[in-house]
């Protein structure tokens, strides 16, 4: 058969196949023979028009025989296969020269090429894709159907016509994605913060290993949960719920302007500080906000740990002179804005320098933390209580009056100088000398008052030691 008159045999077969196609099971005619009552004049046109349609069509078109020979193809066909006409013509789908691999990257044998099964299957193929490795060497991603065609009364199809369209552009940017996604996932995964999604009606949809370790939910415990619900106070709660509902409109609100520091509840219960930075985007014409958490508990309690050793001797937990006289002059000021009594207790270890001397600095340190545990035991909450110098301390004592103030440096002289202080195996024992000053109308700052309890203090040392003196 010359080319020409296949191709026009096809074609009308195609034309055919595919009208009945519409009113149901692809069935043949036997051209030539049931269509008799067509004029031939007719059937060539018909041949002749689709055969310019498959020309012109975008996606390839190729014929085969029931052996798998190749006998027609379109111009579609050879660009987007890369093979001349010529090259493809009585060659079958099996060709050793032309190697396809599945999505997988396994090699796709030609006798599993969608037209084979549709020969011997007779059954249609669709949709399969096939990568197929042209023979400049790049890779082409097709998506094929085939359909098997037939004589009457011959269950076997007689040929195969095979359709197809280039997909590796949709594959890259599939594949992009998914390399993407991959990318993300593993960021997300190796993160060492909670990265979490809401929508706009604070519903969690994503929970990173992260959340999980750092607020104690599992990812399905949260999924669809309510983020603020779960994890803000409620007072926070609130907030974010009224702020949810400009950001549902707007994609914006004022948790998205910087980094903050909030509070944070665990599954336990326990708050627990953490920094929080949220960008949004949008999805499928929703706002959807993407929230990154940092757990600052160790980072908040080194800070504390700074700040304590700025304010507290080193040796004894107490402030030291710079914070005792800080929060003494507050409350100084408050007390003489609203005219309520507050006195100052100064005091000095007796002959310390003795004890360093027979003892050791060591034993030396040891008193002077059992004298400090000794003014914490008797003392108030309210009173602040500061190591002042190497043996001296002072106590201010916020609404309290001198008598009273007297009464307490006496508790404390005593206590003190009841003490059985063991320092390597031996007992030291010490008295203390006490200055007592409480504020009037001439004492303008902290720093006079501490003055006057001092020299209270040196009227005791002057007088004998182990006594309390006030001043004035
Ligand atoms: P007074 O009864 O007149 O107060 O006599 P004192 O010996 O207690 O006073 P003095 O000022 O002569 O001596 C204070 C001593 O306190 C001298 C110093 O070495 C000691 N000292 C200061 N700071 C520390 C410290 O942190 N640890 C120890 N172990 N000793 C200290
Ligand atoms: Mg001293
Ligand atoms: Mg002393």
């Amino acid at each position: 058969m010359k080319r020409a008159e296949c191709f026009h045999r096809f074609t009308q077969e195609i034309f055919i196949s595919q009208l009945f196609w519409r009113v149901g099971k692809p069935r043949c005619l036997p051209i030539f023979m049931e269509i008799s009552n067509m004029t031939k004049e007719m059937l060539r046109e018909l041949a002749e028009r689709y055969q310019s349609v498959i020309a012109v069509m975008a996606e390839g078109v190729v014929v085969q025989l029931k052996d798998g020979s190749i006998v027609e193809c379109n111009e579609s066909a050879e660009h987007i296969l890369g093979l001349t006409r010529d090259q493809m013509m009585k060659r079958t789908s099996m060709d050793p020269s032309w190697y396809a691999i599945h999505e997988d990257g396994s090699p796709f044998p030609g006798d599993t090429h969608p037209a084979m099964v549709a020969l011997r299957t007779g059954e249609p193929c669709k949709n399969v894709i096939m990568g197929v490795h042209k023979l400049r060497g790049e890779l082409t991603w097709i998506s094929i159907n085939a359909n098997p065609i037939f004589h009457s009364n011959d269950p076997c199809p007689y040929a195969v016509v095979t359709t197809f369209h280039d997909v590796t552009a949709h594959k890259g940017a599939e594949q992009a994605i998914q390399e993407r996604e991959a990318a993300l996932s593993a960021m997300s995964q190796a993160s060492h913060d909670a990265l979490i999604t809401i929508n706009s009606n604070g519903k969690i949809l994503f929970w990173n290993p992260a959340a999980e370790r750092i607020f104690g939910y599992a990812a399905a415990e949260v999924s669809g949960c309510d983020l603020h619900e779960l994890l803000a106070g409620l007072e926070e709660q609130e907030q974010a719920h009224k702020g949810l509902l400009t950001f549902a409109k707007t994609g914006t609100g004022a948790i998205m302007e910087r980094t903050r520091e909030v509070m944070a509840r665990h599954k336990d219960g326990h708050f627990f500080p953490v920094e929080l930075s949220v960008a949004s985007y949008r999805l499928n014409n929703e706002w959807l906000a993407v929230g990154s958490v940092r757990d600052i508990t160790a980072r908040k309690e080194a800070e504390r740990k700074l700040q304590e050793m700025a304010m507290l001797d080193g040796l004894t937990g107490i402030l030291n002179r710079r914070y005792f006289l800080e929060l003494s002059e507050q409350e100084f000021k408050r007390c003489r804005r609203y005219h309520r009594p507050l006195s100052l207790i100064m005091f000095d270890i007796d002959h310390f320098k003795q004890v360093n001397d027979t003892y050791g600095h060591d034993a030396g340190d040891t008193v002077l933390q059992a004298v400090t545990q000794t003014g914490r035991a008797i003392l108030r909450e309210a009173d602040i209580f500061g190591r002042i110098g190497g043996e001296e301390f002072a106590i201010t004592l916020p609404e309290t009056n001198l008598v009273s103030a007297r009464h307490v440096a006496d508790r404390l002289r005593c206590a003190i100088g009841n003490l059985n202080i063991n320092a390597h195996e031996t007992l030291i024992h010490i008295t203390s000398s006490m200055g007592v000053a409480g504020i009037n109308h001439e004492i303008h700052s902290i720093e006079m008052l501490l003055k006057c309890a001092d020299q209270a203090l040196y009227r005791a040392k002057n007088a004998g030691r182990n006594r309390v003196e006030t001043f004035g």
